[in-house]
């Protein structure tokens, strides 16, 4: 069960206090309060855990300082949807809207290689109206052999660079806790010109020890990838140790999976799952179409089958897209097979939005259909 409270609630207040001592003397509950810090309010929630199916929820709601009560089933505690539930299914972060309700385009350099490329893809991005991008600076590679990224000596030319063409936030793997400390001390060094994501890679989805040193700050909103090899369930309780840990700034990412029956794409495309996840949960869900598809293959009618799998997962209501562009694809270091090049970017982009215009008319013929029926 969760007690939503006022805003107005105070730790300090008489009230906040009535209201915890009375919890204190419920029989096997325990408690765990979250704040959240926006930018105007400061909104705290009180988890109960326990045996609160004895619990009334018009008791709950008449305690001091509560306002609203969401009675939770036992799946994806946090971020689940849940009955009755008006808890807000978006945030904001470095400026940007993170929502179920709206689209963030994310692209740029599946791995950072020179800062050369990086002031050519922010150029472009800026030119294009993106205020977002990916870039990959921790590379987890399948064999140790391959390039494994810059690492923290390309983060500073990275995070100016980004300031320098009005980037606001960029998605960046991290595989190691450490990684994050090596991203804030770059941050601090260049005066954070930018914002992070953190992006947890699908072959991490399950590195709970990691997922919960990223869960207990809340500086950075976080990217998780689905894992690739595990049910949608068991990503999705990824997820929540994000959140149960105290970041509930997180954005599901949809990847593919590691099948042959995907073949001939990389990975069995997965972006039926986007309203799936929508449903489920109140994240707002993401794909990747370049690892999902992982080559330049076309339709016969001349279009990337990276550009039909996003307008697909858009089509369905997608929130943001991952995509992998590159100045000079052929001299990518990483995944230069399926990345698209930077003249591409505003047909990409106008795709996308077509797309979206299309979810959108469909989301408002759904809606007129239901009114006469
Ligand atoms: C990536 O986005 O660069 C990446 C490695 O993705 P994934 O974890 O989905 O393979
Ligand atoms: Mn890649």
């Amino acid at each position: 069960m969760i007690l939503i409270l006022t805003q107005d609630a105070k730790p300090e207040s008489p009230e906040f206090r009535q209201l915890i001592g009375h919890l204190a003397n419920l029989p096997d509950i325990s408690t765990r309060i979250h704040t959240e810090r926006g930018a105007e309010q400061v909104l705290t929630e009180i988890y109960l855990i326990g045996n609160t199916q004895a619990l009334d929820v018009e008791d709950m709601k008449s305690l001091p300082c509560v306002e609203s009560v969401v009675r939770v089933s036992e799946e994806y505690r946090v971020l689940g949807r849940h009955r009755d539930d008006h808890r807000p299914s978006h945030f904001d972060y470095n400026g940007v809207r993170f929502g179920q309700d709206n689209l963030n385009v994310f692209a740029g350099l599946c791995a950072v290689d020179n800062p050369e490329h990086v002031e050519m893809m922010m150029r472009a991005l800026r030119d294009n109206g993106q205020v977002c991008t990916r870039m990959g600076a921790y590379k987890p590679r399948t064999s140790p052999y391959s390039f494994q990224g810059h690492g923290k000596s390309c983060l500073p030319y990275v995070f100016d660079l980004a300031g320098k063409y009005g980037i606001r936030v960029i998605a960046m793997e991290i595989t190691h806790e450490s990684h994050m400390d090596e991203i804030l001390e770059a941050l601090k060094k260049t005066g954070s010109p930018a914002g992070v994501m953190i992006q947890i890679g699908t072959r991490n989805t399950q590195n709970f020890e990691l997922l919960k040193i990223v869960g207990r700050q809340q500086r950075f909103p976080v990217l998780l990838k689905r894992g690739f090899g595990i049910t949608l369930d068991e990503s999705l309780n990824a997820a929540e140790y994000l959140a149960s840990e105290g970041n509930r700034k997180v954005i599901f990412g949809l990847r593919g999976m590691k099948t042959n029956m995907g073949d001939p794409h990389r990975n069995f495309v997965d972006f039926s799952h986007v309203p799936v996840v929508k449903r489920l949960t109140r994240m707002p869900v993401c794909i990747d179409p370049s690892h999902s598809v992982g080559t330049r293959a076309k339709g016969p009618e001349g279009i990337l089958d990276v550009m039909h799998v996003t307008a697909q997962g858009v089509v369905a209501g997608a929130n943001m897209i991952l995509v992998d562009f590159h100045p000079a694809p052929p001299k990518a270091l990483v995944d230069g097979p399926q990345a698209l090049t930077l003249n591409e970017l505003p047909y990409f982009l106008e795709d996308v939005r077509i797309a979206r215009e299309a979810f959108e008319k469909r989301c408002a013929l759904g809606e007129r259909f239901r009114k006469t029926t």
